[in-house]
Formats: C-alpha cells, structure tokens, sequence
C-alpha cells in the first residue's frame, strides 16, 4: 500500500527555503551557534546557526562577542555551562 496524499517535497521546501535557513528551537543542532537573533517576542527570532566551536554555544564571531563587555553589566546567568 502506497501513500499517495503526501505534500509535494520539492515545492514545500522552495517556498520555504529562507525560513529554513533560519535557526529556532526545534531546528538548533548540537554544534550550531544558539546566539539569538531578534526579539523572542518578535515573529522572525532565530539563532545564528554557524558552526560552533567545540565546547562553545557560539560561533567564533559571538563567543568573542559574548566574552566582550559591550557594556558594564552584573555577570550572573553565566550557566550555560
Ligand atoms: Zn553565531
């Protein structure tokens, strides 16, 4: 018995190639950077999605970013460990 009542793969996949690329919750790998794009709040938030580094949440780009002070602030939450 064959299922024939399938969506059509190649067109579901065109139309939602940009959606695709982006990084949520559900399509997070393992090693892909989780720095967060957007505002939760906001349709369109997503991770970065690079590669990232053995060891690190982020890519090379935010584990450099997130160990920069951009601004003074109290260091708490640091578990992501
Ligand atoms: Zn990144």
């Amino acid at each position: 018995m064959e299922s024939t009542t399938e969506m059509p793969h190649d067109a579901t996949v065109l139309k939602d190639k940009k959606a695709a690329v982006r990084k949520t919750v559900a399509t997070l790998g393992t090693n892909d950077c989780r720095w967060p794009i957007g505002d939760p709040q906001i349709a369109g938030f997503h991770f970065c999605g690079e590669h990232a580094s053995d060891g690190h949440p982020y890519c090379k780009k935010h584990t450099a970013q997130a160990s920069t002070p951009a601004r003074p602030r109290p260091i708490q939450n640091r578990n992501w460990e």
